[in-house]
């Protein structure tokens, strides 16, 4: 730990003058030694001590030592990012014969990238996460990239690299890839090479086709780039990536059932991230009424752990499927007999950055429970690798259809939101009973589903009136995708939440719902426990509390500004001067799911008759009325607000009402402050760039 705190700040130090860049390692060389470090103490993403086992972090090395001509790094937050570079790593392997490893870009040190030969090639697959950041294990990357400026302008250093790059954003977001732009812009700066063109994927829209897309025209550059063709490949069936083997006389004692992160050794200090969740004890109420709809108010008990939060923060919490689910995809697989069978799953190559895909052994059941997101909508890329294990004739023509038709897909499979299990069912048709895809390696099943990602919530408490206490605000989700009437789709963590609440307290709604595995692994989440981990996220209130704050949350997104309204209203009560703290908050009816509507009024009587909240419901009138209507109706007071130097917070969809709340923002500065439309676009984006205009979007 100590060699890192001090190579930062060497690094930093020197940052500051004009000594290029590589030259920099050179002497960080001789200062420190290798750049060959023990991992252990290197710092993760959320700040903690990681505990991973000594690695090279010379990737070129690495490369060299096992032959591998290609590198798949990824920046990549939820899954996605990691699951495109292990499939562009299968295919430059198995179709173009070209030996390649995939790689956490937190696991290596990029100062190497001047060394990579040239005849190699570097692929970048890189998410953009929020509000242009990176995701959190590009963190480190990022800052080595972008920090120092002076040094990369002029460098041209890198002119032996050659690159590829796709970036994984969402168009409803200000800095649309940011990252993969970024990214791209400077290593050509620096004198690297792009092949092809720059991919771009949108999250919000088609994230998957642009995908596939972009491999179109992607493969054959990379074939020339190389000097390779499909031909080069050994031909045969599939490559497997894991291998799979069930255990007999298994310790069951040492076998994973969904636990996640490893087991804590003896008498170590433990730390809660996000590879080690805490099983949180919860409580929880209902904050809608008069309607099958439901929000839960849910209070996560932390005051067990040594976990701590800021007010704004994010909480995590990690879903587990439901049963009928798992039921489902394990029959039609031929597995359901099997399903307490514990089976060790390894990577077969031996530099996969990842040599396990989640905790093993584990058993059937807990790998479906637990560990994969078998409820998500199936890719098309999964459906053409199932073709060849399909047991009949038809049931191959069904699959090679479906994945190579984009419209039958996005009909059947994407919008209808089928997971495997279904796709697997609609696609025997008639034929469908247990066993009848038993044709399909369960390799193939853990190559193909991602790992089960925990869900994130916008802390809805205050950290200082209540630290050990984090309040979560979580809308349950449940939707019928298609005009086939009975087939409901249920949110994956909130119905689980949902299931945990009517448990504890005894709530019969009429409905029928899927059934959770409450009690957990080894009855770990036995009392109402959930898995949580926090992360630290940019928006917060001004530290100055006599700041002005404008907050617009509709819906959900009201919940950090619980967290910010009850904060400001407690340090009004200690008799700290704070300033005007006004609310716009939409909902569909002031009956039915007007969130904390019984907390409001006393809060805003603390503040004081410059502060309040301003509501908007959109059914309770002819026409429909949402927060950017009650904004413009209050633009004279906002404008004047922020002319005291007030400061911005919008929470909630992405999609509609942020975009139309910075329109209304843009309205205001032409209106009142007698700005040009483009003038008036510049004024917005300098209330962005000075951290006085923030978003807490999803
Ligand atoms: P999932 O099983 O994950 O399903 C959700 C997916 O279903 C969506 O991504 C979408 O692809 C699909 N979907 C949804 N509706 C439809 C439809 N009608 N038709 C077709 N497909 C559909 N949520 C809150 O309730 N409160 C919060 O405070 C909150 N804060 C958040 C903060 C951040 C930073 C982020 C990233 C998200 C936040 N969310 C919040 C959203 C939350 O993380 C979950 O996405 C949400 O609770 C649904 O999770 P789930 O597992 O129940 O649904």
């Amino acid at each position: 730990a100590l060699l890192d705190t001090l190579d930062i700040v060497f690094l930093g130090t020197i940052g500051l003058g004009t000594i290029a860049w590589f030259t920099r390692r050179q002497i960080a060389e001789k200062f420190f030694g290798s750049k060959e470090q023990d991992a252990n103490g290197k710092l993760n993403g959320n700040g903690h001590a990681a505990t991973a086992p000594k690695r090279e972090r010379n990737f070129v090395k690495v490369m060299q030592e096992q032959g591998r001509r290609v590198i798949f790094f990824y920046g990549s937050q939820t899954g996605t990012a990691e699951d495109y570079a292990s499939r562009l790593a299968k295919e430059c392997q198995q179709k173009y014969g070209v030996s390649c490893m995939t790689a956490d870009i937190e696991l290596y040190d990029l100062q190497y990238l001047d060394t990579v030969p040239e005849d190699c090639l570097v692929f970048f697959i890189m998410a953009t996460y929020g509000e242009g950041e990176p995701t959190d294990n590009a963190v480190d990357f990022w800052e080595m990239l972008t920090e120092e400026e002076a040094q990369f302008s002029e460098s041209e250093e890198l002119n032996n690299l050659r690159y590829v790059i796709f970036g994984l954003g969402n168009k409803t977001y200000e800095h649309y890839n940011e990252v993969a732009r970024v990214l791209d812009k400077k290593l050509t700066k620096l004198g690297a090479k792009r092949v092809g063109e720059r991919g771009e994927g949108d999250d919000d829209a088609s994230l998957e086709e642009d995908f596939l897309a972009w491999q179109d025209n992607m493969w054959p550059v990379f074939c020339d780039a190389l000097g390779v063709d499909e031909s080069s490949a050994s031909s045969g069936p599939r490559q497997a990536t894991f291998s799979v083997e069930e255990l007999e006389g298994e310790d069951m004692d040492q076998v994973y059932l969904g636990e996640i992160g490893e087991k804590p050794k003896d008498g170590a200090r433990i730390v809660y991230d996000a590879k080690r969740p805490y099983n949180a004890p919860i409580t929880s109420r209902d904050l809608f009424h008069n309607t099958d709809r439901h929000c839960l108010h849910i209070e996560v008990d932390v005051s067990d752990s040594n976990l701590s939060y800021q007010t704004g923060d994010h909480i995590a919490i990690w879903p587990t499927n439901n049963d009928d689910e798992v039921a489902r995809l394990a029959s039609i697989l031929g597995l359901t007999d099997k399903l307490d069978v514990p089976v060790m799953v390894k990577a077969i190559d031996s530099t996969a950055s990842k040599k396990h895909p989640f905790p093993v052994p584990a058993t059937y059941r807990s790998i479906f429970r637990h560990y994969l997101d078998i409820c998500a909508p199936t890719s098309r890329q999964t459906l053409m690798s199932l073709v060849e294990y399909a047991p009949t004739e038809e049931t191959k023509e069904a699959l090679r259809q479906l994945s190579k038709d984009k419209d039958a897909y996005r009909l059947k499979v994407g919008e209808a939101v089928r997971n495997l299990g279904e796709v697997l069912e609609l696609v025997a048709g008639a034929e469908a009973r247990p066993g009848f895809f038993n044709t399909v390696p369960f390799d193939l099943i853990v190559e193909s589903i991602s790992r089960l990602q925990p869900r994130y919530y916008s802390i809805s408490s205050s950290a200082k009136e209540s630290p050990k206490t984090v309040a979560v605000t979580a809308v349950t989700l449940t939707y019928n995708p298609d005009p086939t009437p009975e087939r409901t789709v249920y949110g994956v963590n909130t119905n689980y939440l949902w299931q945990i609440h009517a448990a504890a307290n005894k709530v019969e709604d009429g409905q029928t719902y899927p059934k959770y595995d409450l009690a957990g692994p080894r009855n770990t989440l036995q009392g109402s426990k959930v898995p949580v981990h926090i992360r630290r996220s940019q928006f917060k209130l001004p530290r100055n509390p006599t700041i002005p704050v404008i907050m617009v949350g509709p819906g959900t997104g009201v919940a950090p500004f619980r967290g910010f309204v009850r904060e400001r209203a407690l340090q009004k009560a200690e008799g700290k001067p704070v300033g005007p703290t006004l609310l716009f908050f939409g909902c569909r009816n002031s009956e039915q799911d007007f969130l904390y509507s019984e907390e409001w009024p006393e809060l805003f009587e603390t503040l004081g008759e410059e502060s309040r909240i301003i509501t908007a419901f959109s059914r309770e009138t002819d026409k429909k009325v949402y927060v950017q209507h009650r904004l413009q109706e209050n633009g004279q007071e906002v404008w004047k607000l922020l002319q005291a130097n007030g400061s911005i917070f919008v929470c909630g969809d992405a999609k509609n009402m942020a975009r139309d709340v910075q329109q209304t923002f843009i309205n205001f500065a032409i209106e009142f402050g007698g700005m040009t439309e483009d003038k008036a676009h510049d004024y917005v984006k300098n209330l962005r760039n000075s951290g006085r205009y923030q978003e807490d979007v999803w």
